[in-house]
């Protein structure tokens, strides 16, 4: 019925070259389609995202729908350099779930990925072998599994920047603009566990820098985009990299204005220097399970103070197009989506949404001053860094980016897409959902 259609339509093509064209079609609207999954393997942990596309018609809009996400229990799978072997008896619980969420019958048809990001980025640099161990453990566990596993590999910070504005652009309905000419567009800050984000369309006259500009095509349109990866200033590593700083061989206990006041706690020494980004703060002393004793005493103003050394302004020498660490950025423009790292620390300041800076200052001051038995509702490991957090993210966004009082309100920190950063972009790349005109990955992208 369907060939007779078509040859209806194109009475010139021939039953061969019909046939060919409906199979074409039906292969197309078969991979736009089929349910998929990512697993997002973070410095910190790994999340398992199921998505589905709607039924024709269903719903006109085409958009994705995340439909089942689930935790994966333990550590980020950088963690596991000395264990590869034991990474994918983690993943299992996830599996299970994640079979039951999709019909059985789709399960062969079923797209599955895995992205690692910067923590593996810094495993391969640190220990390449292991890092390769780790992939390759996971790779042979998912080709026994029943899915279109299409491999596991580590996604480089330039294609985590890129998948992840593509996220916020795809969440925030720009896409469906694009009839009417290019769309406007909205910026995108991510703050994972390891390394931190930057994307957006500068103004046109921005000066060009081959390593940061990316040209992306969708819909018709290209985007320039700039987009920088800040290894070493994800969240977690920057807070490692601000306790390595304060540590002093000769202490008893190291004093820490960014922990509330009477909180005390016990770090060993590989949870501060175990890691790359603190490999040259290491003392001579250094013995991986000797424990540090510290205290917090709740000072914003000398935790704000202390936080800006993390990074290097003064190598930009004040240019305007330079962000930190002599990195090139042109003047951030329009409106952003904060997520991940930004979006739990505001959320834990009560500010979510789009406020002014002012009132980012006084939640972070309120918070800060709050003593440790006045914390509540968080987990230990989170409640303690979010004074630190809300500072380095003030640092990060106003001296780093350079946002201004003015600008700062365009920043929106967004719950709905906090966590699926990057990997929803690369799904849709991967499921050709956006017509782009040339591959989005290219192998000469950098880390
Ligand atoms: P992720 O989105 O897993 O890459 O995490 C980004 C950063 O947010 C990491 O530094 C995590 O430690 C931190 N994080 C993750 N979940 C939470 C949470 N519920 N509250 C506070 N911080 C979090």
């Amino acid at each position: 019925g369907l060939l007779h259609r078509v040859l209806a339509f194109f009475p010139m093509a021939g039953e061969t070259n019909a046939e060919w064209l409906l199979q074409a079609v039906l292969k197309l609207k078969l991979e736009g389609t089929r349910p998929g999954w990512m697993l997002d393997a973070g410095s910190s942990r790994t999340t398992v995202y199921v998505y589905q596309w709607p039924a024709e018609k269903e719903n006109n809009t085409g958009v994705v729908n995340q439909t089942y996400r689930c935790s994966v229990k333990g550590s980020g799978i950088s963690s596991y350099g000395n264990n590869p072997q034991a990474v994918p008896k983690t993943f299992e619980d996830c599996m299970q779930r994640v079979k039951e969420k999709i019909p059985a019958d789709l399960h062969k048809s079923t797209l599955a990925h895995l992205g690692a990001t910067a923590g593996m980025r810094l495993l391969r640099l640190q220990n390449e072998s292991a890092a390769r161990e780790v992939l390759a453990s996971i790779q042979t566990y998912f080709e026994s599994q029943p899915f279109d596993f299409r491999g596991a590999e580590i996604i480089s910070g330039q294609e985590e920047g890129v998948y992840g504005w593509i996220t916020a652009n795809y969440l925030m309905g720009n896409f469906l603009e694009v009839c009417s000419g290019p769309m406007h567009t909205t910026g995108a800050l991510d703050l994972g566990g390891a390394s931190a984000q930057i994307s957006f369309v500068p103004e046109e006259e921005a000066g060009h820098s081959a390593n940061s500009t990316v040209q992306v095509s969708l819909y018709g349109y290209t985007y320039t985009l700039y987009t920088h990866s800040f290894q070493c200033y994800g969240r977690d590593e920057a807070e490692k990299r601000f306790l390595a700083r304060l540590f002093q061989v000769n202490t008893a206990v190291l004093v820490n204005p960014c922990y509330p006041r009477d909180y005390v706690t016990t770090l060993t020494m590989e949870h501060i220097f175990g890691s790359l980004c603190t490999e040259e703060l290491r003392p001579a002393s250094y013995d991986p399970g000797y424990k540090i004793a510290l205290e917090g005493t709740g000072d914003p103003t000398l935790c704000r103070e202390k936080v800006y050394s993390l990074f290097d302004f003064q190598v930009c020498h004040d240019r305007e197009d330079c962000s930190f660490d002599g990195v090139y950025q042109p003047k951030v423009k329009g409106t952003f989506v904060a997520f991940s790292g930004f979006y739990y620390t505001a959320n834990a300041l009560n500010l979510t949404g789009s406020s002014p800076l002012d009132a980012f200052n006084s939640s972070t001051w309120d918070f800060c001053l709050q003593s440790w038995s006045q914390v509540s509702g968080f987990d230990e490991v989170y409640a303690r860094s979010y004074c630190f957090s809300a500072h380095y993210i003030y640092h990060l966004l106003i001296n780093g980016y350079k946002f201004t009082r003015q600008t700062w309100p365009n920043i929106h920190f967004k719950k709905e897409n906090s966590s699926i950063a990057w990997s929803l972009g690369y799904m849709l790349n991967l499921t050709n959902m956006i017509p782009a005109e040339s591959p989005l990955t290219q192998a000469s992208w950098q880390n």
